[in-house]
């Protein structure tokens, strides 16, 4: 799937971090728009799917300190809140576009 398939992986400053998509597409995050999308287990409920972060809680001027590759699916970020357990996959990236919502 091109669409979920990133090109290039940017982090373009301290607190956004840019995504342009095999077919062209660019998607720009936000690295408290990530913070408060994470799917780990310390956030979500695994059982009932229920939020367990508060998106209050995350600072407007949250940074992401490090950006690791997963495999071939996925990204993991690290905050500057010390969370890093979050994975995203690319599919879960592109359906969250926050331009798009
Ligand atoms: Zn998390």
């Amino acid at each position: 799937m091109t669409s979920t398939t990133p090109r290039t992986i940017t982090k373009s400053d301290p607190t956004q971090l840019r995504i342009e998509w095999q077919d062209g597409h660019e998607t720009v995050f936000r690295a408290v728009e990530l913070r408060r999308l994470c799917p780990c287990a310390r956030c979500i409920d695994e059982i009932t799917g229920r939020a367990l972060l508060d998106p209050a809680t995350v600072p407007e001027d949250l940074t992401q300190t490090d950006v690791q590759l997963v495999g071939r699916y996925a990204i993991s970020v690290r905050f500057s809140d010390g969370h890093d357990t979050g994975i995203y996959p690319y599919p879960m990236l592109r359906e969250h576009d926050p331009a798009a919502s």
